[in-house]
């Protein structure tokens, strides 16, 4: 017997547009799973637009190509899109059930090459493995 966590069925794994980027819901506890965000697009800065995904913890970076074009007038976004253009920003989501879940949701642990942090895998309630941060 697996673990069963009630999936709630009407969450769509859609990104809605909110103040501060797209919200990603949990598929199975309802609580916001992720946010995305991108700053800087359309600006002359330093070093390009940035993005900020907070899901395990917060992350930040460069914005992968693709990502800004894919988000730009968009009131709802796939993860999936978004995991396909950059795996570790669309983690939240399992690839196997298509579905979101928090950090609360996965079952997370973290691996160690040669005693430094490598990433940090997890499970989801349905037993689905991945990578959820590289
Ligand atoms: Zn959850
Ligand atoms: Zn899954």
């Amino acid at each position: 017997m697996g673990p069963h966590n009630g999936t709630v069925s009407n969450v769509s794994r859609h990104g809605v547009r909110a103040d501060d980027g797209f919200e990603f819901a949990c598929s199975a506890c309802g609580v916001l799973a992720a946010t995305l965000s991108v700053r800087g697009a359309g600006q002359t800065i330093y070093d390009g637009p940035s993005y900020r995904l907070e899901f395990l913890g917060e992350n930040s970076g460069i914005v992968p190509a693709g990502l800004v074009e894919l988000l730009e007038g968009r009131d709802e976004i796939d993860p999936l899109d978004v995991a396909h253009l950059h795996g570790e920003l669309g983690a939240f989501c399992c690839v196997a059930c298509e579905l979101n879940y928090c950090a609360k949701c996965w079952s997370t642990w973290i691996e160690f090459d040669e005693g430094f942090y490598d990433c940090t895998r997890g499970r989801c309630p349905n037993g689905h493995e991945q990578m959820l941060d590289d």
